[in-house]
């Protein structure tokens, strides 16, 4: 049996090539497969009615495709959606579909869980249980256009659970997948990959050919301060970091969670300021949401325009998010899945806000 799924779609017309030669299917037929992966998918392959019934059943049986089941759907009044997927073992991630005009933005999760505990966020609460394969990465775009294609997200971010670079092998051949014309094709640029700057696998992200997005989670502009937000700070330091952002040859956003009274006075901002200016970078400031360790409250609404102000004035480009999908847990940094609920989740539960 092999994951067709967790293949780059090179890698994955190659196999279905040497397994239809040995049948001694005709040449064509690899026209009929590799569309079924990514671009029109199939829930199985037996719903490939264009197929003759023997081939499919032996496709079920050689290549089963993998899927993410939903284990609960819930829409917000804001219209962003939240995916709960079940895995084949049972362990279960988050998605987060966030609609703004044209645009569908699905924010992906690449681990179950997230081994590095920053204080603020949900998902580092839950300690880390696994990686996902690249068929559950990209899987979480196809369930959506299994779904419906004209639902199909147009841009996806690694800001779900987990932290991609930790997972880099699988994330590499997601990249691939999302952005492949055989694959998603996903435009690169709007593909964005967000983390908080695992060192030895950013060089590698940095030098893939494609324009891919990277988004750094900095939250606090001295090393002091980010190593009470972020244990990683021990590890991989802010110096080098930015060492690190140097070097690379795109633009980065720098997110900024603003924490009241740890990380939203004006001297963080001008100290942002500094660090911020002479990569260029897009400052994208961040209300906190709640669900990390308990004591952390959001910087006032006052504070965090002062803040972003302080900012423009010292000719940084910063934007202040607005929060989505608040009111069903869906905003970035709270995806966290209840260890409770696990395979116990009834499928297809809708907790819609109508
Ligand atoms: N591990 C990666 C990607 C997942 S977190 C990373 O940390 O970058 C996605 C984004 O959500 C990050 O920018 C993260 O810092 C942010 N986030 C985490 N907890 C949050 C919270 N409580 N409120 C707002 N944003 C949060
Ligand atoms: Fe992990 Fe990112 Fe959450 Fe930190 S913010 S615990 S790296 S998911």
């Amino acid at each position: 049996m092999t994951d067709l799924l967790s293949l780059t779609p090179d890698a994955a017309r190659q196999s279905l090539t040497a397994w239809l030669t040995a049948r001694g299917e005709p040449a064509y037929r690899i026209r009929q497969l590799t569309p079924r992966l990514w671009e029109r998918p199939v829930p199985r392959w037996a719903d490939a009615t264009d197929l003759p019934a023997p081939l499919r059943e032996a496709l079920d049986l050689d290549f089963p495709l993998g899927r993410l089941t939903v284990a609960a759907h819930q829409v917000s009044a804001d219209g962003t959606e939240k995916f709960l997927w079940t895995l084949a073992d049972g362990q279960a991630v988050e998605s987060v579909l966030i609609p703004e005009g044209k645009r569908r933005t699905l924010c992906i999760s690449s681990q179950v869980g997230c081994a590095l505990g920053c204080v603020f966020c949900a998902t580092g609460t839950m300690g880390w249980s696994r990686n996902l394969t690249p068929g559950e990465i990209a899987g979480q775009v196809r369930e959506i256009r299994l779904q419906s294609a004209e639902r199909s997200p147009t841009n996806v971010v690694f800001m779900g659970m987990g932290e991609p670079l930790l997972n880099w092998e699988s994330v590499d051949v997601a990249l691939t997948i999302l952005n492949h014309p055989e694959g998603l094709g996903i435009g690169a640029r709007h593909i964005t990959l967000s983390t908080v700057g695992i060192l030895p696998k950013l060089a590698l992200f940095a030098k893939r050919p494609e324009q891919f997005r990277l988004a750094v989670s900095l939250h606090a502009p001295t090393q002091a301060m980010r190593k009470e937000l972020m244990p990683v700070e021990k590890k991989y330091s802010l110096p080098e970091l930015l060492g690190a952002l140097q070097g690379f040859e795109r633009r980065v956003t720098l997110e900024y969670v603003l924490i009241a009274g740890k990380n939203d006075s004006l001297e963080a901002a001008e100290a942002l300021a500094k660090i911020a200016s002479p990569l260029a970078a897009l400052v994208n400031l961040l209300p906190l949401h709640p669900g990390g360790a308990p004591g952390l409250s959001p910087s006032p609404r006052a504070h965090m325009l002062a803040f972003e102000r302080r900012l423009k004035d010292r000719g940084v480009e910063a934007v202040l998010r607005r929060s989505r999908g608040l009111d069903i847990a869906a905003a970035c940094g709270q995806l966290r899945v209840e260890r409770e609920l696990g395979r116990k989740v009834p499928a297809q539960e809708h907790a819609g806000v109508e």
